[in-house]
């Protein structure tokens, strides 16, 4: 048996819709554990949730532990705690790492479970690693030594201008929680096997403290910038809420298409933070990324800078987005997006791709 256990995910879904976070921290533990020589887990809670464990091990899981009971239709902290708890002591090893999406879920469970493991838990990450790590500080000579194979937690710090490489490897499991979109997804293979294992939970009278009484779905909240190939995104330059319609029009012309927002548009009360881009927003990676009279600053450049083709348009010409944009046109947007717009549709055309 391989002395380090193995990597764990906790697989997230929503009134039964698996959450694509769950595919990318799949993608990210396979690498882990490929790294380590070990396996990788998934749990995955709910009620009524059909085939969502077998995409699960097409996506890269080795092993998923199932909870599916009606006291988990809705999400609520205690139950949910008190289901994972009961998996994770289920476990004959406890996992030498636990992955949760950096979700208004995740943020809410991860915490809870390394409370209760008393260990520690690394936020918001956007890399993750393997590595060694060599601990001298004398504040604690119990700590002193080489420590192996570690998880790396990597994510942006200061005001987003340093990346911290957090490690704990004193206690595991090591846990860390991932941005969305941050992470990639494996390719699905449906020749691919693995266990499925159903686990009961008893659930405590305590467990029911907090009763949803009703679930209402905002329906902006539909928006799936991290599934877009194409993304417009709209700022302050657009002026007012009005501005938003040349971004939606530019969006009509492609397939596949979202639009999204800066922090101060969405501030400004324009458009829902769905559409929010950036470090308190959607981190993505669409094909096409354009940016409509938005600035750059460090934190929407953190959401959208790894995108495949950035283009600005942008009055300023020295707005920080065009020392990362791959095309920058100086000009006043509402000029230039109608002209970009007839070409984008030409090209698309002549592409059949219209
Ligand atoms: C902790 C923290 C978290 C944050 N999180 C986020 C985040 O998740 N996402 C995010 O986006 N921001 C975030 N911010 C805010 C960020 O620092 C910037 O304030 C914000 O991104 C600026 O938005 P903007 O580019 O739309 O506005 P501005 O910086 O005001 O830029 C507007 C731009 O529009 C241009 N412009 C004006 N009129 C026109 C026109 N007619 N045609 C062309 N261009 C024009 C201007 O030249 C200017 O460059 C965060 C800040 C902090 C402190």
């Amino acid at each position: 048996m391989n002395q380090i256990a193995d990597v764990l995910v906790i697989a997230e879904q929503i009134q039964t819709d698996l959450q694509s976070i769950s595919l990318e921290l799949l993608g990210a533990a396979r690498q882990l554990a490929g790294k380590l020589g070990v396996g990788v887990q998934a749990i995955i809670m709910g009620h009524n949730i059909g085939d969502i464990p077998q995409t699960l091990i097409h996506s890269g899981a080795d092993e998923v532990f199932v909870v599916d009971q009606p006291e988990l239709a809705e999400y609520t902290t205690l139950t949910y705690r008190r289901a994972l708890i009961t998996v994770l002591e289920s476990l004959p090893r406890t996992p030498h790492i636990i992955l949760c999406g950096a979700t208004t879920i995740g943020r809410d469970l991860a915490p809870r479970i390394a409370a209760y493991f008393k260990t520690g838990m690394t936020a918001d990450c956007t890399e993750l690693d393997i590595g060694d790590y060599e601990h001298k500080s004398k504040v604690d000579p119990s700590k002193i030594g080489i420590y192996h194979n570690c998880l790396y937690s990597i994510r942006p710090s200061f005001g987003e201008s340093l990346k911290a490489r957090i490690i704990g490897p004193w206690r595991n499991p090591q846990m860390a929680t991932a941005r969305s979109g941050a992470m990639e997804p494996i390719q699905p293979d449906t020749s691919r096997s693995g266990n499925i294992v159903p686990v009961k939970v008893n659930f405590q009278e305590t467990d029911f403290r907090v009763k949803v009484i009703e679930t209402i779905r905002d329906v902006a909240s539909n928006v799936d910038l991290t599934k877009a190939k194409v993304i417009i995104s709209g700022g302050f330059g657009l002026g007012g809420p009005e501005g938003f319609d040349i971004v939606r029009d530019l969006a009509s012309v492609f397939k596949d298409s979202a639009v999204g927002s800066s922090r101060r548009g969405v501030n400004a009360g324009w458009i829902s933070y769905s559409h929010q881009v950036g470090q308190t927003g959607k981190t993505v990676r669409p094909e096409l990324y354009i940016a409509l009279g938005i600035s750059g600053a460090i934190q929407h450049r953190v959401g959208m800078g790894k995108s495949k083709t950035i283009i600005a348009i942008n009055k300023d010409e020295s707005a920080p987005i065009f020392q990362y944009a791959h095309y920058g046109i100086v000009g006043d947007l509402f000029v230039v997006v109608p002209l970009l717009k007839e070409q984008f549709k030409k090209a698309l055309a002549s592409a059949g791709r219209g």
